[in-house]
């Protein structure tokens, strides 16, 4: 179906280059836009996010005719919690758990690797890479010159294109500070973080400090040093992390933030944290910023009256702390890819219309929900102080909770406190009420963890 037809990408990052790839393989004359050539992509800044996927992600890249990189990443098979509140002889510990996803696997892979490597894939498969910057201009110049064109430019590129659709819309401002930070010198063996369980270094890790945000360590795949580790750390405006966060200026300065950190609020993670070392020969190797969460009306009009519409980051950006986006992009090509290839009209406005309230209601609002309940938005908040202890409680509910980040269409059936319980119940197979009696009190181990010990790095 895609013979002779014609489709224009604009932005190689994850999302354009994903999507350019599928619609080569559907058949599609396929033209890919990059402000930035090939080894400045992989080269010459840092990754877009940590852009960890889950198992419809996976679906979703392997749909398009994609690696989805389980197998070559190290491997998470799970996620392990701690909850607390003040930090040393003032801490309270309040959670503390660790379970295992529901038969898949997460995989945290460098952006600039899975960018570098599709457009490799791309020009084999015969796809034109053109370098330039799209500007409104050139953009109305490229939809006139195609029947399809998207525009995935991330969160600043053509945005403005695209109106902010405030009936979709929550926040009109960050709501935590982030910092990214790739690591090496940790493997990935069970001695690795052994203190949080038994799966150890194939287990993500969350530090939630409910006065001060959450710090999150993740395997992942960087691009030249293989196997290693993603830190995330989320500081709630006017926090100490905060202003922590914000004194780190490279990325020698960023570890020396991140293990400060560590050091006097999350000790008992410390030898693991002070075991890491920088990544040689990568300076961009973090990142320093904010998202504020937002949804764009996604079918914009170029001057001369061309519809084009917006995938990726460019129609929504979420805060990462719910690893939606990088997810919801890949997501968004594959339906995309899917509806063009069966589709033999024209690509007009309201078929562009339709294939994002398509995404809209399949995907993206429930990926904004399940941010906002991982954020503790205080719509959510009464949620998450029942799905946070049912978690330590019942490690099947747990592995339902984090098998939200995969697929959070679940939330869009949880309307009250009722419902959520009933959600409880059903995933967990037994009451709310029994789970919430039977919370085990946190009391934290300490790592005890010596460096020398792990040699032993684990892919599957
Ligand atoms: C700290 C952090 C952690 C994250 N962790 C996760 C996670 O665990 N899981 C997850 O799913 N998501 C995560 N995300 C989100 C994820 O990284 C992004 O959603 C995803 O990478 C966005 O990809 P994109 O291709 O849509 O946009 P981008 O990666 O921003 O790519 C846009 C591309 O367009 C190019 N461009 C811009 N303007 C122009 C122009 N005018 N002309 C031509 N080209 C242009 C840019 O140079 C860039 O190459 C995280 C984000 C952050 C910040």
């Amino acid at each position: 179906m895609g013979q002779n037809r014609s489709v224009a990408v604009v932005g190689a990052g994850q999302t354009g280059v994903s999507a350019a790839v599928g619609f080569l393989n559907a058949g599609f004359d396929v033209t890919l836009f990059s402000d930035r050539d090939r080894v400045t992509l992989r080269n010459r800044g840092p990754a877009t996010g940590t852009a960890v996927t889950f198992a419809e992600a996976q679906a979703a890249e392997r749909e398009l005719g994609l690696d989805d990189y389980v197998g070559r990443a190290p491997r998470v098979t799970g996620q392990s919690t701690r909850m607390f509140t003040g930090a040393g002889t003032e801490r309270q510990d309040v959670l503390d758990f660790d379970v295992d996803y529901d038969g898949f696997q997460a995989v945290g892979v460098d952006t600039r690797l899975k960018v570098d490597e599709r457009i490799g894939e791309f020009l084999v498969g015969g796809g034109r890479f053109v370098v330039t910057v799209v500007d409104a201009d050139v953009l109305d110049d490229i939809a006139s010159a195609h029947d399809l064109t998207l525009v995935a430019t991330g969160r600043a590129g053509l945005s403005e294109l695209f109106a902010v659709d405030r009936s979709r819309t929550v926040y009109d401002r960050p709501q935590r500070r982030l910092l990214m930070l790739t690591v090496t010198g940790l493997g990935h063996g069970t001695d690795v973080f052994a203190h949080r369980g038994l799966a150890g270094g194939e287990h993500n890790t969350f530090a939630i400090d409910t006065e001060q945000g959450e710090l999150w360590w993740g395997p992942y795949l960087h691009k030249d040093a293989g196997p290693s580790w993603s830190f995330l750390g989320f500081a709630k405006p006017g926090s100490d992390w905060e202003r922590r966060f914000g004194t780190a200026h490279d990325v020698a300065s960023a570890h020396r933030v991140v293990t400060e950190v560590h050091r006097d609020y999350v000790e008992w993670d410390l030898p693991e944290i002070a075991s890491t070392t920088l990544i040689p020969g990568d300076p961009h190797a973090w990142l320093r910023g904010s998202v504020t969460p937002t949804v764009r009306h996604a079918v914009g009009v170029t001057a001369s009256g061309h519809p084009v519409l917006a995938l990726g980051d460019t129609a929504i950006s979420y805060d990462p702390i719910g690893a939606q986006g990088a997810q919801g992009g890949l997501i968004q090509a594959a339906q995309l890819v899917a509806a063009a290839r069966g589709h033999a009209g024209p690509f007009d406005q309201n078929w562009l219309h339709d294939r994002f309230e398509h995404f809209w209601t399949t995907r993206g609002a429930a990926a904004v929900l399940v941010t906002r309940l991982f954020l503790g938005d205080p719509d959510f908040v009464q949620y998450g102080q029942l799905f946070f202890p049912a978690a330590a409680a019942s490690p099947r509910f747990g592995a339902a909770l984090f098998g939200l980040l995969s697929d959070p269409k679940p939330l869009l059936g949880i309307g009250s406190r009722a419902a959520a319980r009933h959600y409880v119940a059903e995933k967990a197979g037994e009451s709310a009420d029994t789970l919430l009696a039977r919370v085990p009190a946190a009391n934290f181990r300490y790592s005890s963890y010596r460096r020398q010990e792990s040699a032993r790095t684990s892919v599957a």
